[in-house]
């Protein structure tokens, strides 16, 4: 079982948690994106194991007939075991999710496994529309894979970059981070269609999108996670869409423990929820 403390920033332990979290925000007029933690497997069992975890999800969240989504790790499919594991998983989940019209996401992860994240994407996107993927401002590459992406179907939500990645192909300065981050949406506004995910909970990049969306009339969505900025979610959803990252699953330590270290805020929440005031 999840320990209060944690209990702000994942949904619980089983699918059936995920689901009544998701019920929830759909009362609320925000969707949920749903992500089983897990991820880097070296072998093609977890991968396997966590595959079928979301078929069955999917199917649980086409029973419920809620607005949600799942979001996938490539190496928690099995992008470290091989191309081809990862592949053949997604397939699967793709496979499930179009039997029940639902929308899967593809989390981006470190450099060195963008070619192969886009790629799955790319090769899928243009047969199964409900696909969406992550591409992360502080790579130098993005604006250009966005030049390339805005020719496909599918949704891109934009964020920052979570992984500490070298210098030679990414910006490490957090202003420089956030000047690329301006750029990449200025790309999108002027080049896409719709499909647009602003995933930052950064209040000036959501202004930023409000205004490009005032200008350009091109649809956008905002993607925040649980327990981060949920009363900005909620105030937002009254004009815009908003959708809620959901994590959920036995996992959940690692991910906790980054939400606590990430801001003074959060570790100042853990730390009063532990001494009870
Ligand atoms: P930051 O640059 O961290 O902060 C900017 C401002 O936002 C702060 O000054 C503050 O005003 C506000 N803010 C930020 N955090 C908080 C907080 N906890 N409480 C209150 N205010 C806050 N990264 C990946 O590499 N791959 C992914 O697939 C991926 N998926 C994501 C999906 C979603 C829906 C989201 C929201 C993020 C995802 N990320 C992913 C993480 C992302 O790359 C960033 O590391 C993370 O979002 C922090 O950047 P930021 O834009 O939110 O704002």
């Amino acid at each position: 079982m999840i320990p209060p403390i944690a209990s702000r920033f994942v949904a619980g332990e089983t699918e059936r948690d995920v689901l009544a979290h998701a019920r929830a925000l759909d009362a609320e007029g925000i969707n949920s994106i749903c992500n089983l933690l897990g991820e880097h497997y070296d072998s093609p069992e977890p991968a396997a194991e966590d595959r079928e975890a979301y078929c069955s999800l999917i199917e649980g969240i086409g029973e419920a007939g809620l607005d949600a989504s799942v979001s996938v790790k490539p190496s928690q499919l099995g992008l470290g075991v091989s191309e081809e594991c990862f592949r053949a998983n997604l397939e699967r989940v793709v496979e499930r999710a179009a039997e029940h019209g639902a929308f899967v996401w593809l989390d981006m992860e470190d450099h060195t496994t963008t070619d192969a994240t886009l790629d799955a994407y790319t090769d899928h996107v243009d047969e199964y529309e409900d696909l969406g993927v992550c591409v992360q401002a502080n790579l130098k590459r993005t604006p250009e894979d966005l030049h390339r992406l805005a020719d496909h179907a599918g949704k891109v939500r934009l964020v920052k970059g979570a992984y500490d990645e070298p210098a030679e192909v990414a910006h490490r300065e957090k202003s420089r981070v956030d000047e690329a981050y301006r750029e990449c949406l200025d790309v999108m506004f002027a080049e896409f269609d719709g499909g647009i995910a602003v995933g930052s909970h950064d209040p000036t990049m959501v202004e930023y999108a409000k205004d490009l969306h005032d200008t350009h009339g091109t649809d956008f969505e905002i993607q925040m996670l649980m327990g981060v900025r949920e009363d900005a979610q909620r105030d937002l959803a009254e004009q815009y869409e908003v959708h809620q990252y959901v994590p959920y699953g036995d996992r959940w330590f690692a991910y906790f423990y980054r939400r606590m270290l990430e801001r003074r805020e959060n570790l100042l929440f853990g730390l009063r929820a532990l001494v009870g005031r």
